[in-house]
């Protein structure tokens, strides 16, 4: 690999010769830093007509490096690239972050707006923010010791060699390491929220994530009451457990009320918290709790959002939200069986989903076992996810209710599974998938 350099005013040419693999990879990040880091430069234009070869080690070097230019403000366009080096840089999705021209002419005349991630709290007030608090089916799951060990031996292999002597570069190589190695899926059980105006929060289901939902929301109302709108999927264990930990029960003037189509709303809530089960009995919490029972196939105006609701096939039945607001739409179906053969039951579905921007997915079993050993369990799979997704033209799907006995590896592989499917299936818009995890957040 060689290199030089050309200089117009504030900008820096870096051409580039070569093969930029492992051997060359940690050179070519080192050089290009430097050059970010050169008084007086306001851009950095990489010429890669000469580079015949990259490999991931080179991207990871340009992602470190884009981060860099962009706390230095500086901006990096990447230029004149070889079809197939540039093909390499299209299949790792880097040409959705890094700019990148055909030509060195065109990259010196581009002007990049060299925006800083905007703070967090400030939203276009239109948008919907989808935040999951927690992702897990049936039971919370934390790491296991053994688990989290793996994970550390995996990333010092990965990262054997390499310069990682400060916090900096060793969070920019977690970041590019594989979800399941630097990431977790979380262990928590249900709960979403969806983001509200003034002082009102709307959750969805209380499973164990409730705990630092309303941490958190008590962190931004700083001191005011709140208007908790909290809507119920079903009554099972581990979709209301978060409840007897969520600290806005406990507080005066918080008013929390609880929406649900289940006649045993409230029974399965006091109950939760009745002798013997729990030492604080529902009644002695100190903010107004109320329970309001939601009609199925009306529909509700609450909290900004029009809601209605669906009758989902779960043991003791569930229902499925669908959430409008400002031309968005959220739609949440989980602990829901879908049987492929049940038409009547896949066309309400459909119904369901129509258009949404964001399909919250029951995806806890693979089909097999959906339709085998684990038919009528109540919980659906990450293949009928896409199929409905598609079915109603959704835009994004969003599996969650991960099965317990699953490792993040697992999870991964089946979020793999599913996006290879919408692949080979699609005709027309690409649905894009996510793989919940505790603190994802989408903004539709
Ligand atoms: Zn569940
Ligand atoms: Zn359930």
């Amino acid at each position: 690999m060689k290199l030089s350099e050309t200089k117009h005013r504030a900008t820096l040419v870096l051409a580039v010769k070569g093969r930029i693999d492992t051997e060359t990879a940690k050179e070519f990040g080192d050089e290009l830093l430097a050059r970010i880091k050169t008084q007086g430069i306001d851009k950095v234009v990489l010429d890669f007509s000469g580079v015949d070869f990259i490999s991931s080690a080179c991207l990871r070097e340009l992602m470190i490096n884009f981060k860099h230019a962009r706390e230095a403000k500086v901006a990096l366009l990447v230029a004149a690239m070889q079809p197939m080096v540039l093909e390499i840089f299209q299949l790792s999705r880097f040409d959705t972050i890094m700019p990148c021209l055909a030509t060195i002419e065109q990259a010196l005349k581009t002007q990049v707006a060299l925006q800083s991630t905007p703070a967090k709290g400030a939203r276009d007030t239109n948008s919907v923010v989808v935040h999951f608090w927690g992702t897990r089916g049936s039971l919370p799951a934390p790491l296991t010791l053994q688990q989290l060990r793996n994970k550390l031996a995996s990333a010092l292999v990965a990262g054997a060699g390499m310069n990682l002597d400060t916090i900096e570069r060793a969070n920019s190589f977690v970041e590019s390491l594989p979800f399941h190695i630097g990431g977790t899926y979380g262990g928590n059980s249900s709960c979403v929220e969806l983001s509200a105006h003034d002082n009102n929060v709307v959750l969805l289901d209380l499973g164990s994530g409730a705990r630092l939902a309303g941490q958190d929301a008590l962190r931004r109302l700083a001191g005011r009451s709140g208007e908790f709108h909290i809507f119920m999927s079903h009554l099972h264990w581990d979709h209301i457990m978060g409840f007897p930990f969520f600290t806005p029960a406990y507080i005066p003037g918080q008013r929390i009320r609880i929406y649900g189509c289940h006649d045993q709303l409230e029974n399965a809530f006091r109950r939760q918290q009745a002798e013997p089960s729990f030492p604080v009995d529902l009644s002695k919490m100190a903010s107004h709790i109320e329970f309001v029972h939601l009609e199925l196939g009306r529909s509700y105006h609450i909290a900004g959002y029009q809601v209605s609701t669906k009758l989902q096939q779960h043991h003791g039945d569930s229902y499925g939200y669908r959430f409008e607001k400002n031309g968005k739409c959220v739609v949440y179906s989980t602990d829901a069986e879908y049987k492929p053969e049940n038409m009547i039951n896949i066309q309400e579905c459909v119904e369901l989903f129509q258009d949404a921007d964001l399909v919250i997915f029951d995806a806890m079993y693979s089909l097999a076992d959906s339709v085998s050993v684990k038919e009528d369990w109540g919980h659906s799979s990450n293949i009928m996810g896409v199929e409905l997704c598609q079915q109603a033209h959704a835009k994004r799907l969003a599996l969650v209710h991960h099965e317990p006995a699953n490792d993040d590896a697992a999870i991964g592989r089946s979020y793999h599974d599913a996006l290879r499917l919408e692949e080979l299936t699609r005709q027309g818009e690409r649905l894009e998938i996510y793989s919940a995890y505790d603190g994802l957040e989408i903004q539709l």
